[in-house]
């Protein structure tokens, strides 16, 4: 994962000149000349030259095609940020185009999307926002986040996982929706290296291991199919590539789909590139001549384009060794796009978008449009991800209509997809002839039919909202419940919430609710309580998403300890403020220490421990509303009760010891031991692996545990795992030492 080469400004010269599309050379380099005068004397964490970093940007976005401005942009990209330069020098040296680049270049990269909270959602649509106003801003970011991965290696560690979490979730998605397949594979790829450095070593042992006998299986085929095309007068002479399939892409295959090495039949590919859409199926007729085709492995992407504008025809076939291999057969121009996405369209010329540009990011407006109508965040990430992924599946109408739709998509969704009305007016929907269920997951070629109510008051069930996968559907029925009879959204929403209420066994009475739940109403805009039942109703606010905050809320002004009603003797009798009392706490120690949910105590936070009867000490916060309380009464007896407690140093209990994991060697070991460290919470160096005979490896790893019971455990699970013989501590003498920190 290292990256030695530096991209020089000769090289993009080199480039310019050798391309054959027009640019303004001088305005390149005098971008260059700024920029490097701007960086002058800053350094990457590599150590390097700052400039060979939007030097770097500036090459990819030449690969791509991008026009003048775009690769000026790319070389001042981060220049506004981290020089003294302004964005009213940029416009008055390079024009309005390239400032307003740069500046909607600096604008994302200000946009944190490393964040569990509501605002990752939020922030990810302020992004497709930026891409709507001008998509070059997103192709220019992704090109400087590919070269940040690319050089990642040099940042510190958490950097790195934040960078990999980013790229994998936000970034890596929308390369592939905007068709810019080949930078997708590689943030994958990149992100995975340091997502899952066992997972990622893992696939490429693999492929290292076959390497030889793959490269003769595909040079066989090539020269196979070859010799046969030769036969036919080709407008040009079809070029035949071998083709791997990306680390990422097996990956998925392994360890999300569970399938074998051997089972993922497009990790070998042949890929067949023609002139015409006529010679496409003229080719995969003579693949099929040579190759018997594998049955329901033929997909036709001609005729049915991807969203994100893909095309290609993909048949598997059995090669001689019964080995099966796919074969992708395409134009040069089919290609291009595959490749490259979005920004094959890119005419430079005219700087405007074209109406392939269009239908590409037709899916930004819509996605945009449906979010309006929620603001649960976690509904709307949930639905990024379904409306991102350029995977999907084609469903027929009876009448033989092609609809588009995400993959898992439902006859909701398809319902909503075809007509709004006719979604509100489903009844139920036959697959194939038969009545399926409502969450049925629909496949590609199946044809479905929606049977619809004649009743003109008809209207969509509450829960659809619930089984609808795509955003589109989601804010159709939302609305509709918007729409309708506010009584009945408002006696739903109430009951929907007094059922939770019992559910959490949260007792209030009715008067308190305005100022019991006067929070979300002002964070979800509801002026009333009526507003807020209402809201509830029609799914606009998500009961289960607030449920869990009003439980706090409620054990804060609601409930008095069970504790301080007690009326035994207490157990310990402490002196407040006296160092002889003070307990310290370890965090995992076995004896009755348990925290109060009333305040949630987190090591760091000033902690109090209360003497409770027969359960052991319970631990608060300082600043707890019952150890405040207790504060203020001042009442001798209860006083006593309370006890100075610490945390302890938690690295100086921590003890490291070996253990040896003898197994049978497989894909996908190492991957499930991993998951089960760190499930346990345990950090684990990188094992050394010794192989023996029959097939069988011995494992040596050193792992940081703190305590017995932690050790025990974590060797019973490493048992169970599949293919494991034994799994048992190390008898070597680097056993158990205490370890301290510092
Ligand atoms: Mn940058």
């Amino acid at each position: 994962m290292t990256e030695d080469r530096v991209v020089t400004f000769d090289m993009i010269m080199e480039k310019i000149l050798t391309s054959d599309k027009q640019y303004d050379i001088s305005k390149i380099v005098s971008a260059y000349q700024f920029a490097a005068k701007a960086h002058e004397g800053q350094h990457r964490s590599s150590g390097q030259p700052y400039i060979i970093h939007p030097l770097a940007v500036a090459e990819s976005l030449l690969e791509l095609g991008m026009d003048t401005d775009t690769i000026c942009a790319a070389l001042l990209h981060d220049v506004v940020e981290d020089t003294p330069a302004t964005d009213e020098q940029l416009r008055s040296l390079f024009g309005k185009s390239v400032a307003s680049l740069v500046d909607g270049v600096t604008k994302l990269t200000q946009i944190p999307v490393f964040r569990q909270d509501q605002k990752k959602a939020e922030n990810i649509l302020k992004m497709l926002l930026a891409m709507d106003e001008d998509v070059r801003v997103m192709i220019i970011k992704l090109c400087d986040r590919l070269h940040n991965m690319r050089t990642l290696q040099f940042r510190p560690e958490h950097k790195q996982q934040q960078q990999a979490y980013e790229t994998m979730n936000v970034y890596a998605p929308i390369a592939g929706r905007l068709g810019m397949k080949k930078i997708q594979e590689e943030l994958e790829t990149l992100s995975l290296y340091y997502l899952d450095p066992f997972g990622y070593s893992e696939i490429v042992r693999k492929f290292e291991n076959t390497k030889e006998e793959r490269e003769q299986f595909i040079v066989s085929i090539k020269n196979r199919i070859a010799e046969r095309l030769k036969e036919i007068p080709f407008q040009q002479t079809p070029e035949i590539q071998g083709r791997v399939k990306s680390i990422y892409g097996m990956y998925k295959k392994i360890f999300k789909e569970h399938r074998s090495f051997e089972q993922v039949y497009d990790r070998y590919a042949v890929r067949v590139l023609v002139s015409t859409m006529p010679e496409c199926y003229l080719v995969m007729g003579i693949v099929h001549e040579l190759y018997r085709p594998l049955k329901d492995r033929i997909k036709d992407y001609i005729a049915m384009p991807k969203e994100n504008g893909y095309q290609s025809l993909h048949t598997t076939v059995l090669g001689r060794e019964g080995i099966p291999f796919e074969v992708q057969i395409r134009t040069w121009d089919m290609h291009k796009t595959a490749e490259y996405g979005i920004a094959a369209h890119w005419k430079y010329k005219e700087g405007i978008r074209t109406d392939k540009m269009e239908e590409g990011l037709a899916w930004v407006r819509k996605i945009l449009e449906a979010q309006k109508t929620s603001d649960d965040p976690d509904e709307i990430l949930s639905t990024l991800k379904i409306d991102l992924s350029p995977d999907n599946i084609m469903v027929m109408t009876p009448k033989g209509d092609a609809v588009t739709l995400p993959i898992k998509a439902t006859p909701i969704d398809f319902a909503y997809k075809i007509h709004t009305e006719i979604g509100h007016k489903m009844m139920y929907a036959r697959v194939e002839g038969r009545i399926v269920p409502l969450d049925y997951e629909l496949q590609t070629g199946q044809i479905c039919e929606i049977i619809t109510s004649k009743d003109p008051n008809k209207g969509p069930n509450r829960a659809w909202m619930n089984i609808a996968k795509t955003s589109e559907a989601k804010s159709k029925i939302r609305a509709w419940f918007k729409k309708e009879n506010r009584q009945s959204n408002i006696e739903a929403g109430k009951t929907m919430l007094e059922k939770e209420l019992r559910r959490s066994r949260i007792r209030i009475p009715e008067e308190d609710y305005e100022a019991f739940f006067s929070y979300d109403m002002k964070r979800h805009s509801c002026s009333t309580l009526e507003d807020f039942y209402a809201s509830i109703g029609y799914g606009g606010v998500s009961i289960s998403k607030l449920a869990p905050k009003w439980k706090d809320l409620y054990l804060k002004n609601y409930v008095h300890t069970e504790e301080n009603q007690s009326e035994e003797q207490p157990i310990v009798k402490p002196v407040e403020k006296n160092v002889t009392n003070q307990i310290i706490l370890d965090e995992i120690s076995d004896c009755a220490v348990k925290f109060a949910q009333c305040c949630n105590p987190l090591k760091g936070d000033e902690i109090v421990g209360f003497v409770t009867r027969g359960h052991g000490l319970s631990v608060h916060r300082t600043d707890c509303i019952n150890y405040r309380t207790m504060l203020a009464r001042n009442i001798p007896e209860e006083r006593e009760r309370w006890l100075e407690v610490q945390w302890t140093d938690n690295s100086s209990t921590a003890m490291r010891t070996n253990l040896d994991i003898l197994s049978y060697d497989r894909v996908g070991l190492m991957f499930d031991i991993s998951a089960v460290m760190k499930e346990a919470g345990i950090s684990m160096t990188v094992p050394q692996s010794h192989n023996l005979r029959g097939g069988r490896v011995l494992l040596v790893i050193n792992i940081q545990v703190m305590n017995m019971n932690q050790l025990t455990a974590v060797l019973e699970r490493l048992r169970k795992i599949s293919g494991v013989i034994s799994a048992e501590r190390a008898s070597s003498a680097h056993d158990m030492e205490n370890t301290k920190k510092n």
